[in-house]
């Protein structure tokens, strides 16, 4: 929309789609309101990857020094048998997209902090409030946005970066438009103490029954804990529970799970951000709707387990701003930004055959084969397989140059 002045557009969610989008926006010359549901910024999550495309996006950004001086310091990621003895190790990538942990590794927190900061000047936060009611201006000049705790204000364009669960998106997109594909597991995070036992890799220990362990270092000196175990298929899982309820639940699927599951476990019972989700992927056939556009995991949440969302979230971002400073008709901007992303965010959650039920074996035998593979893959002579198999393909877009857009 170049011929307007300063359009102005409100984005849903501060995360990390959001603020990106805001910073490249302003880059632009637009005027960027952010709105974030929760009281104040949310600064928990755990270790995430900036990759590929997504670390050129950090780059063009500016941030990439800062993302790795805030990195997690993780040496890479070390399989743990029933003996507690490492089976195989995967040392963290040296390139731009290599590695089951990426060479840029950082906290989400940290991440969403550190965009925050560089859009506060350029761009209005909003906390505590949400969009209740879309409504279009039938002369085509805007749309009166809703909120739950403010009066109706009107903008250009409305933007949608609040997450999986989207309720921005459910106003404009029907629940039988957007799928919601579980990937028929739970996984709980949150922070537990670290002990001198503890080191800087990332440990990932299976127990029968396709529950899972993992370990992982910070750079604050506690330990980032999760622990995952298949659901129905339904994704209906402890979630929406209260914190309590998720605690007894995973005491008793954890109980008999060997390894550090009583620390964990004991570690969840006084941890103050535990956070779980039925993972899952967003599969949307359009993008937009009207002068609604969606981004980031609201869009096209690849899971977790793809160690794709930041990466595609950056650059959704990247490509939907420079889209909407390049066309002066939202709708050409939005078919701009699809036919760039759509093929990328297929790659991303295209995920290898049998993931993530292959990493999480139900069975000893299982177990035992997955060791087997690992092993296998883990040995210098395997060449290239191993690094191909925990490299998601991150890199695997032309991303357009829009600087001569810049204001
Ligand atoms: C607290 C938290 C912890 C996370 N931890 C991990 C992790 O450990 N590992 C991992 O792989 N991924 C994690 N994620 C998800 C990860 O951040 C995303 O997959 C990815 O970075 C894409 O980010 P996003 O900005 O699109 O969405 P998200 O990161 O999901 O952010 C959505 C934002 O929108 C806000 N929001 C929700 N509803 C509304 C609304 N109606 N209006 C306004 N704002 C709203 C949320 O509070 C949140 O700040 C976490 C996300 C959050 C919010």
């Amino acid at each position: 929309m170049p011929s307007r002045t300063a359009p102005r557009v409100l984005i849903a969610g501060a995360s990390i789609a959001g603020p990106t989008l805001a910073y490249w926006l302003h880059r632009y010359g637009w005027q960027p309101v952010l709105l974030e549901r929760a009281a104040e910024l949310r600064t928990g999550g755990q270790n995430i990857d900036v990759r590929g495309a997504g670390r050129e996006v950090a780059r063009r950004m500016g941030i990439e020094d800062d993302i790795r001086s805030a990195g997690t310091g993780e040496l890479g990621i070390r399989f743990i048998g029933g003996d507690g003895g490492t089976v195989a190790r995967f040392p963290a990538g040296t390139s731009d997209t290599a590695g089951a942990t990426a060479e840029l590794e950082i906290l989400r927190g940290d991440l969403a902090q550190l965009l925050v900061e560089r859009t506060a000047e350029h761009a209005e936060y909003r906390f505590g409030d949400w969009v209740t009611g879309l409504h279009e201006d039938p002369a085509g000049s805007g749309v009166t946005v809703s909120f739950a705790h403010a009066p109706d204000e009107q903008f250009d364009l409305v933007l949608a970066a609040d997450g999986i669960g989207s309720s921005t998106r459910s106003l404009v997109f029907g629940d039988d438009e957007v799928e919601i594909r579980s990937l028929g597991m739970e996984i709980t995070w949150a922070t537990i103490p670290r002990t001198a036992a503890d080191d800087d890799w990332w440990r990932w220990y299976n127990a029968p029954g396709g529950r899972t362990i993992n370990l992982r270092p910070d750079p604050v000196g506690t330990i980032r804990a999760s622990l995952s175990y298949p659901n129905d298929r339904n994704g209906s899982g402890t979630e929406y529970s209260s914190l309590d309820e998720q605690r007894a639940v995973l005491r008793e699927r954890f109980a008999d799970a060997g390894w550090e599951a009583s620390r964990v476990l004991d570690g969840f019972d006084k941890a103050d951000d535990l956070y779980s989700q039925s993972i899952g992927q967003v599969r949307a056939p359009q993008w937009s709707r009207g002068r609604v556009g969606l981004l980031g995991d609201a869009a096209y949440c690849a899971s977790p387990v793809s160690g794709m969302g930041t990466s595609l979230a950056l650059v959704g971002a990247y490509v939907l701003a420079g889209e909407l400073a390049a066309h002066v008709d939202h709708r050409d901007a939005f078919r701009g930004y699809e036919r760039i992303m759509r093929p990328y965010v297929a790659q991303a959650q295209n995920l290898p055959p049998g993931v993530p039920r292959i990493a999480n074996p139900r069975s000893p035998a299982g177990i035992k084969l997955f060791h087997l593979g690992l092993r296998v893959a883990s040995n210098p002579l395997a060449g290239k397989l191993g690094e191909r198999l925990s490299t998601p393909p991150a890199d695997q877009i032309d991303l357009p140059n829009y600087s001569h857009l810049e204001r």
